[in-house]
């Protein structure tokens, strides 16, 4: 061994703040320090001291196939090796394009960028650009990336800082900012450009939409004329084959991508009709741009990703994530450990109360009661690694065998009856 995970985070906090380049990687609301990855394969990752956890964080989404897929990794290496940017444009990107166009109803066009926070950015720019409106709506605990205007209420890493909102965004910033609380039909007035949503909320645990909710916010939006968004960068292509769209039968005006279509490299996308895709440039007067935009390692492993992701997949995923479910569900009641563990499609949530929160105030007295930093903590002795933050969810891939939900199950019930032990 090199160096221990202590030894590491001691190093990496002298020259990276917080010893991380994303903040809930730093433990900070679960207490402890990270452990630090060596390599990833299937299912598992082990860290830099050879210990080997079963993994539902998956990168936050990327994972879908489970870690370093032999089809992914060898896309991958294959792009590279005919160069790994160049600034002109590929194949490879008319072929991504097809298969979200091909994919999600609605989308007749589709703008890669490199990460979600860009895809989310940009798509607020060119609904702003179409419209000629000023505001944006959100739902609080909801969250589109860390850009400025869109980080109000933001939920996860967010929301696991303790920050209402973020030192440096002014006032001007988030000035054209509404936002609303989740599951109550906002107001939509005419002088609204887009109203964003996460379709089903996976950055607060998960919060479902309640029943219809979509289809009234659908309407009203149609009724003052303003652009509905999808921001799709966890379940697109993860929810099912045509994500959130086609899963609760939807369609929004403007969608953004990201997480699944990267497979593991950074990606994001935007997408819309063609008409309301023609406002950005070189058609249109919304400037967007991006040097590694369409980046042909980051296309390569996309296409790899979704040629996994078939019709079988989705049905063994929801089988996974139900397994995986049902099971904890039932760990927890064994131990007397009160919790919830909402699951939609492949995506699965966690929250220690007994009733299921509809909003990010109900998803908070969850997340903050104390709970879910032990149980954490229990799980990776046990070998099992959650994400180190009570807002976000797990992510079961392809890689996620029977066998390994029921071993995950096995620790998920050791792990609360050592909680309630401390009770
Ligand atoms: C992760 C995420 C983003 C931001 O994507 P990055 O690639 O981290 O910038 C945006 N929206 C949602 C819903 C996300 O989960």
């Amino acid at each position: 061994m090199s160096q221990t995970n202590d030894q590491l985070f001691e190093r990496a906090k002298k020259v990276i703040p917080g010893g991380v380049n994303s903040p809930v990687r730093a433990f900070g609301s679960v207490g402890g320090r990270p452990y630090f990855a060596d390599r990833a394969e299937g299912p598992y990752l082990w860290d830099v001291e050879g210990k080997r956890y079963i993994d539902f964080v998956q990168s936050y989404g990327p994972g879908i196939g489970g870690h370093a897929h032999p089809k992914i990794i060898e896309a991958v290496r294959e792009a590279a090796l005919a160069g790994t940017t160049y600034g002109a444009p590929t194949e490879r990107e008319i072929l991504i394009a097809e298969q979200i166009v091909d994919r999600v109803p609605g989308v007749e066009m589709v703008r890669l960028t490199s990460s979600g926070t860009e895809a989310a950015m940009s798509a607020v720019r060119l609904a702003r650009g179409a419209t000629g409106r000023d505001k944006v709506l959100k739902f609080a605990g909801h969250y589109h990336g860390h850009s400025d205007a869109l980080l109000a209420a933001g939920g996860s890493g967010v929301a696991n800082q303790g920050l209402s909102g973020c030192d440096g965004v002014t006032a001007g910033a988030v000035g054209d900012t509404i936002v609303a609380p989740w599951n109550v039909m906002p107001e939509i007035t005419d002088d609204i450009a887009v109203v964003c949503v996460e379709a089903l909320p996976a950055n607060m645990g998960l919060v479902p939409p309640t029943e219809g909710f979509l289809q009234d916010l659908r309407a009203a939006c149609d009724k003052a004329g303003v652009m509905l968004l999808f921001d799709e960068v966890i379940t697109g292509f993860r929810l099912a084959r045509g994500g959130a769209t086609e899963f609760f039968g939807v369609q929004p005006d403007v969608w953004c991508f990201g997480k699944v279509i990267g497979g593991g490299l950074p990606v994001g996308a935007f997408a819309a009709s063609a008409e309301i895709m023609g406002h950005l440039a070189p058609l249109g007067g919304v400037y967007q741009a991006g040097t590694l935009s369409g980046n042909p390692l980051a296309t390569a492993a996309g296409l790899a990703t979704l040629e996994l992701l078939d019709a079988g997949a989705y049905e063994q995923l929801t089988a996974t994530a139900t397994r995986l479910a049902d099971g904890m569900a039932e760990a927890f009641d064994s131990a007397g450990l009160t919790a919830i563990v909402p699951r939609v499609g492949s995506l699965v949530g966690i929250f220690f109360t007994d009733t299921q929160p509809t909003n990010f105030d109900e998803a908070q007295a969850s997340a903050e009661n104390g709970v879910y930093p032990k149980l954490f903590h229990e799980l990776l002795d046990r070998g099992v690694a959650w994400a180190p933050g009570a807002y976000e969810v797990l992510f079961p891939s392809l890689a996620h065998t029977d066998d390994i939900i029921d071993q995950t199950i096995e620790a998920v019930g050791q792990a609360a009856a050592a909680v309630v032990a401390t009770q």
